[in-house]
């Protein structure tokens, strides 16, 4: 096996100067020393107290380990978020030796992505966990958006109501999933685990930089020099890996901000569902075990003056834009439970640098409104995957090849950031004139099938199918809706084939 603790030898040494130790005491006769010739196991302690000033107290010294006393590896993942157990599974299942350093060693309490795009279920599928991950999660097979006039302690009027249907892609992956962002996580981190000769997990291992060309991991307060041919960073926002590429990173914000929560919702609320005013938003997307993730928009900065009006507040809210949760909404009872969410977005330049890559939100950060964030993280995972697995079947150098994960996802991660920033601003204007403009856009999108095809299979990750100045004058009243259905054949175009996903493997065929 490559990966090995190479200090392992080292042990051999001291085990034999313990004995050497042990005898030489023997031969001065050393009273309070029992010591006879057999005595494997004070040799034994001797041996590991010699094999402990050899090595740790050496780490302790914050040397780096040189050559045969660092850590091999083929690839080290900083980050053990979905993005770099997407990875590691997929490496460790096709041969790849990974070493995975992940700093928290429980669960996160911290609410992230749930929503699983279809794209992201094919991938789930060749790794072999889908039918794992569809037991644990909440179908999505369509989206709801209601417009209303909220009432004061009634029921509000409903002014529109329309749909966007994920069967309108032509794929056996016709759905979206809702599954608790650690279920996903812990079914992903057991996979990498059932290839046991490949995978290796350090938890509460905190990655800190790189040091003499290796990678430095704090793991029980002790350095650990990590040496891999290549090194991803999949540390999330805050990306030692990131940093020590010099990209360039421009943070865009937004005027508003979320309130989340999860609730229990009645057994047949089982639609994901977006309500809004003029001037307010709730998305509400079930989760399994009769529960819904609520999604609340407040304007930017107003967080502490909503806090003090307390969790009436929030009572008030969610009952008068959906009154099927107003039950549901009271089980809440304490504010903690309740997670500020702040979206702002970045897409770094480069993707690479050398023998390091990054990954998931190291790389963007995508505005949550189409759910795309995890999705896009399990996404590079995947091309990335494929990528350092064929390098290593083939015999190809790494690093050569980095630029092919680039070349495929920076466009398609541009495409989907500009997607759902567009989305969000649609929710970003607090007026009923642009409610209107909305409501009658939204409305399009469902009455064109054109507009339907290319919404879904946008942010389905399983294609890309550009809108034109003709959809947007479709969308925005000028032209009437187009008559005709998209057939299955058309659309088949615009699905991300084998070799628009993987690139290098047809310049291999050629
Ligand atoms: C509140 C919220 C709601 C969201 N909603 C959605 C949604 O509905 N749909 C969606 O698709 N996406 C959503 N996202 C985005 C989604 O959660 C992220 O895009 C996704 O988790 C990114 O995955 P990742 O693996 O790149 O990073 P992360 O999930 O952030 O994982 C990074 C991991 O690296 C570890 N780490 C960090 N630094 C180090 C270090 N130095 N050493 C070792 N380990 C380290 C962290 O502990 C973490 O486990 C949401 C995000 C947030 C915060």
């Amino acid at each position: 096996m490559r990966f090995s603790y190479q200090r392992f030898g080292g042990l051999n040494y001291s085990i034999y100067a313990g004995g050497l130790f042990v005898r030489v005491l023997q031969l001065q006769d050393v009273p309070h020393l029992i010591l006879k010739e057999k005595d494997i196991l004070t040799t034994f302690q001797v041996s590991i107290f010699i094999f402990r000033e050899l090595t740790v107290n050496k780490r302790k010294n914050k040397e780096p380990l040189r050559g045969g006393k660092a850590l091999k590896t083929d690839v080290f993942i900083a980050g053990g978020g979905v993005g770099g157990l997407a990875l590691a599974a997929k490496l460790a299942s096709r041969g790849v030796h990974v070493t995975i350093a992940e700093q928290l060693t429980r669960e996160s309490p911290v609410y992230k992505g749930e929503l699983l795009q279809p794209k992201t279920l094919a991938i789930l599928d060749r790794l072999g966990v889908l039918d794992q991950v569809e037991t644990c999660g909440h179908p999505i097979d369509q989206l709801r958006f209601q417009e209303i006039y909220r009432r004061k302690g009634s029921t509000p009027e409903e002014i529109n109501l329309t749909e966007l249907n994920y069967s309108r892609v032509a794929s056996m992956y016709d759905h979206a999933l809702m599954v608790p962002h650690e279920k996903t996580k812990s079914i992903l981190r057991d996979k990498g685990k059932t290839y046991e000769e490949y995978y290796h997990y350090l938890h509460g291992a905190r990655f800190l930089g790189f040091e003499n060309g290796m990678a430095k991991v704090k793991q029980n307060r002790k350095n650990l020099y990590i040496e891999a041919q290549v090194y991803i960073g999949a540390e999330g926002r805050r990306s030692p890996t990131r940093n020590a590429m010099n990209v360039h990173v421009k943070r865009h914000d937004y005027n508003h901000h979320f309130l989340t929560v999860t609730i229990p919702r009645p057994s047949d609320f089982t639609k994901g569902k977006i309500i809004t005013t003029a001037s307010q938003f709730l998305g509400l997307f079930p989760l399994p075990d009769d529960k819904v993730r609520t999604v609340f928009l407040i304007p930017a900065g107003q967080y502490g003056a909503i806090k003090e009006k307390g969790l009436d507040f929030i009572y008030e809210a969610y009952s008068e834009l959906e009154p099927e949760l107003s039950e549901g909404v009271r089980t809440l009872k304490d504010w903690k439970k309740i997670q500020l969410m702040i979206p702002y977005t970045y897409h770094v330049d480069h993707y690479y640098a050398g023998n390091l890559a990054i990954i998931g939100d190291a790389a963007h950060t995508v505005h949550p409104m189409a759910g795309e964030g995890m999705n896009l993280a399990v996404q590079d995972a995947d091309v990335l995957g494929e990528l350092l697995a064929w390098c290593k079947e083939e015999g190809k150098p790494f690093e050569e090849n980095l630029h092919y994960y680039e070349d495929v996802r920076k466009p398609r991660v541009s495409f989907l950031l500009n997607l759902s920033h567009l989305s969000a601003l649609v929710y970003s204007l607090r007026y009923e004139w642009w409610r209107t403009i909305r409501k009658q856009a939204v409305q399009r999108i469902y009455d064109d099938d054109q507009l339907h095809v290319k919404q879904m299979l946008n942010i389905s990750g399983l294609g890309r199918w550009d809108f034109t100045i003709l959809d947007r004058a479709v969308q925005g009243s000028i032209f009437p809706p187009r008559g005709q259905k998209v057939s299955d054949r058309r659309q088949m175009k615009y699905i991300f084939s084998e070799t628009e996903d993987y690139p290098w493997k047809k310049v291999k065929k050629g």
